[in-house]
C-alpha cells in the first residue's frame, strides 16, 4: 500500500503519495516489452519510491548525495580528441566508439543545451544527425563547427519550429532524403513557460506526439520503413508534480504516457520502432536560468524551485545525452522512462493494471 509522505518546510506542510509500487509487473504483452519490463524490474531497487518522493518534495534522498561526492556509472562510450570547443559544452572523454556506424538521426531543439549534446554524442559514435532548431544562427554555427570536426555531411541544420506541422513535416523529409532515411529520433525541443500555457502543451507534447507519428510513418517496418527508435525528452517533472510548474509538469507526464503507450502498440503491432523517454532532473541548461520568469502566476513561488534545485543537484548535458547513447543502443529497451539526476540514473518502474 501507498504510503502519503508528509513533511514541513518553511511552515508549510506539503504531503506526497509515490507514484510508483515496487512489485509491479508488465502491462505489455509482446516479447520485446516483456523483456524489457522485465530488466527494468529487476534493476530498480526498493528505493525508487523514497527517491522520487525526494525528488519532488524534498524529503531526504537514500542515497546519501547531499554534501559528498557519490560513485557514478561508467559510460558506455567516449569522444573524440581535439574538440576542446564541443567536448567543453558536454565533458565528454576522448577516443571514438563507432557502434552507431551507418545510422541516421534527428533531434528537435537541437542548437543548445541537451539537444546539442546528444547531437555530439551521436556522432561521437559514428551516426550522422540533423539538428532541427528555430535558433537559425545557433543551428548554423554549430552545424559548421560539428561537420569541421566530424567529416563534411555528417551534420544538417534544418531550421524549423515544431510548433507548425508543416515545417517539422518538411524538416522530417528533409532530413531522411538527405541522411539517407532515420534510424533516430529525438523529440527534445521543450520550453518552461508556464505564462504561455498553450505555446508549451504544442511544443512539449504536441510535438512529441507529431514527431513521433511522422517516425512511425517514414520508419515503420510494416510500412517499407528499417524500423529504429524515438526518444521522447520528458522530466523529473513527468513522474511527479512540480507544483511551480503545473503545466510543464503536465506535458512532461503526457510525454511519459504517450511514449509509454506507442511502445506498446508498436511492440504489438510489429513496426519495428521502439520508444523510450528519459527523465532528466535540473540540467545545467539555459531552462534553469531566470527561473521566476518562467513560472507565470506562480513566480511566488520561485524560491522551492531554487530549494528542490539545490537539494537535488545540477546535472551536466553529457549526463543526459549517455542516457539517450544508452537507450538507442540497448535494443531489449522499450517503453522506458529512464530517470537521471545527481543521485544517478534508474529506469522507473509503474503501477500495472493488467492483472
Ligand atoms: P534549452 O532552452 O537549453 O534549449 C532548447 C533548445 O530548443 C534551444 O536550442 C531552442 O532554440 C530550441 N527550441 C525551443 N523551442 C523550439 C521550437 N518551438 N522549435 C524548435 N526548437 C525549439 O533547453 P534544454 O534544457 O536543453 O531542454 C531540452 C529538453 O530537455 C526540453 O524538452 C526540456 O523540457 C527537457 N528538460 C530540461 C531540463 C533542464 O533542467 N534543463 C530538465 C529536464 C528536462
Amino acid at each position: 500500500m501507498k504510503r502519503s509522505r508528509s513533511f514541513l518546510r518553511k511552515g508549510k506542510e506539503f504531503s506526497f503519495v509515490p507514484p510508483f509500487s515496487n512489485s509491479e509487473k508488465s502491462l505489455h504483452k509482446s516479447g520485446e516489452a516483456k523483456q524489457s519490463e522485465t530488466r527494468s524490474s529487476t534493476q530498480v531497487t526498493k528505493s525508487r519510491c523514497t527517491l522520487l518522493a525526494s525528488a519532488c518534495c524534498g524529503s531526504e534522498p537514500p542515497t546519501g548525495r547531499r554534501g559528498g561526492a557519490k560513485p557514478r556509472t561508467p559510460l558506455p562510450f567516449q569522444s573524440p580528441a581535439n574538440t576542446p570547443e564541443l567536448n567543453s559544452s558536454s565533458g565528454l572523454s576522448s577516443a571514438t566508439d563507432m557502434s552507431l556506424l551507418g545510422k541516421t538521426a534527428v533531434v528537435t531543439g537541437a542548437a543548445a543545451g541537451i539537444g546539442k549534446a546528444i547531437v555530439e554524442i551521436l556522432l561521437q559514435n559514428g551516426a550522422k544527425a540533423a539538428i532541427l532548431d528555430l535558433n537559425k544562427t545557433a543551428g548554423e554555427s554549430l552545424t559548421e563547427a560539428l561537420n569541421k570536426q566530424y567529416g563534411a555531411e555528417k551534420t544538417l541544420f534544418l531550421e524549423c519550429d515544431v510548433q507548425s506541422e508543416e515545417q517539422l513535416k518538411a524538416a522530417f523529409e528533409k532530413a531522411a532524403g538527405t541522411l539517407g532515411g532515420v534510424d533516430i529520433l529525438c523529440n527534445n525541443a521543450g520550453i518552461m513557460d508556464e505564462a504561455a500555457w498553450e505555446k508549451s502543451v504544442t511544443i512539449n507534447l504536441m510535438a512529441v506526439i507529431r514527431g513521433s507519428y511522422l517516425a512511425l510513418e517514414h520508419m515503420n517496418k510494416l510500412n517499407g520503413g528499417r524500423g529504429g527508435v524515438v526518444i521522447n525528452m520528458s522530466s523529473l517533472a513527468g513522474l511527479g508534480p512540480f507544483m511551480t510548474c503545473p503545466v510543464y509538469t503536465a506535458t512532461k507526464h503526457g510525454v511519459v504516457g504517450f511514449t509509454r503507450a506507442m511502445a506498446a502498440a508498436s511492440a504489438a503491432s510489429g513496426y519495428g520502432l521502439r520508444f523510450n523517454t528519459i527523465c532528466p532532473g535540473f540540467v545545467q541548461t539555459e531552462m534553469i536560468c531566470d527561473v521566476s520568469s518562467r513560472l507565470g502566476r506562480f513566480s511566488h513561488l520561485t524560491e522551492v524551485t531554487k530549494q528542490l534545485e539545490e537539494k537535488l543537484g545540477v546535472i551536466k548535458v553529457s549526463e543526459v545525452a549517455e542516457c539517450l547513447l544508452e537507450l538507442v543502443t540497448d535494443e531489449t529497451r522499450n517503453g522506458e522512462a529512464l530517470l537521471v539526476f545527481q543521485n544517478g540514473k534508474k529506469y522507473v518502474t509503474f503501477p500495472s493494471f493488467s492483472q
